[in-house]
């Protein structure tokens, strides 16, 4: 039978088929080859006995995550409030490179619109081609959308501390609070402050309920190399064949077609600074060193 991991936790797998969960073992097998499932696996298990099943499969993936540990995300919400704490595009943009370096689409929510604007930024990242949600936990504007978002696919929520996540995910589904106990409970641990995650049922897709994503660890464990940084800010995808050279690295180069996109206003400068900023942060790693998942 085929279903799909919801939670991780201790040796536990529990699995999700139709209506039922199933608490799963891996078998040793899987364990030998050292293939941990992960929450947001899609897993072939057997029904041993009425008491116990086993993993038999992990389905290949199409990402994955060290911290949190999860799998085949679909849409990652990058989560920024316009006070306590200021947006800090750096990290929008950091993080945006990293979703689409595994192929994650990056979704960019404004949270806390009651306090105030947010000056330009929706628009750079609107026409930037990334869906953009403007949200207030207190007034609820937008955060329809937002659900219609989660529709059919694996989501997670990023972002500082204080940006409001955790507000939006309640607002979204105000039983979550509950059922976090309840599975609680049912394993009989006090495990609300830990990092494990959980996928929960969102109109008709999953939201991953995950305490420990946040933009530190993302920035932590994440590594992009520097040839493939171009390819993860997409507005520059459309100019960058038209650069002189084929190794141009848009940041300095003559005839590069991605500056002067830049300087016809075409791409944001704020977004052309940051993947300036990146590029040089890393553009010393090899790729060695890049762990291959
Ligand atoms: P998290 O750390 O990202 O999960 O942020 P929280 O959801 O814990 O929210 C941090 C603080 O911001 C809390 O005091 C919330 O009540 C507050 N907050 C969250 N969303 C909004 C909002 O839309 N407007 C306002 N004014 N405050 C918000
Ligand atoms: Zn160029």
């Amino acid at each position: 039978m085929t279903g799909l991991v919801i939670k991780a936790i201790s040796g536990f797998f529990y699995v999700k088929s139709g209506d039922l969960i199933y608490e799963c073992r891996a078998r040793g097998a899987l364990r030998n080859k050292e293939v941990v499932p992960l929450a947001g696996d899609t897993v072939e298990y057997t029904v041993v006995d009425s008491k116990s099943c086993v993993i038999d499969k992990v389905a290949k993936r199409k990402n994955d995550f060290v911290r949190p540990a999860i799998a085949n995300l679909d849409k990652l919400f990058i989560v920024s409030s316009c006070h306590t704490p200021a947006p800090n595009q750096l990290m929008i943009d950091r993080i945006i490179s990293v979703a689409e370096s595994k192929g994650v689409e990056p979704i960019v929510v404004f949270n806390k619109s009651d306090l105030g604007d947010f000056g330009r930024l929706p628009e750079i990242y609107s026409q930037a081609g990334f869906e953009t949600h403007i949200v207030s936990c207190r007034t609820g504007e937008g955060i329809d959308r937002i659900k219609k978002s989660l529709s059919g696919c694996i989501s997670a929520f990023t972002g500082n501390s204080g940006v409001g996540k955790s507000s939006i995910i309640n607002y979204i589904m105000p039983e979550l609070a509950l059922k976090t106990l309840d599975v609680s409970q049912k394993l009989g641990r006090g495990r609300h402050t830990t990092r494990e995650v959980t996928l929960y049922s969102c109109n008709g897709g999953y939201l991953a309920d995950t305490p420990g994503f946040s933009s530190i660890d993302i920035q932590r464990y994440e590594v992009i190399l520097k040839e493939d940084l171009p390819n993860t800010f997409r507005e520059f995808l459309k100019f960058s064949n038209d650069c002189c050279f084929t190794q141009c690295s848009h940041t300095k180069e003559k005839g590069c077609a991605v500056l002067k996109a830049v300087e016809d206003g075409l791409i944001s400068e704020s977004r052309h600074k940051n993947y300036c900023i990146i590029y040089d942060q890393i553009k010393d790693i090899k790729p060695w060193q890049v762990k291959k998942s």
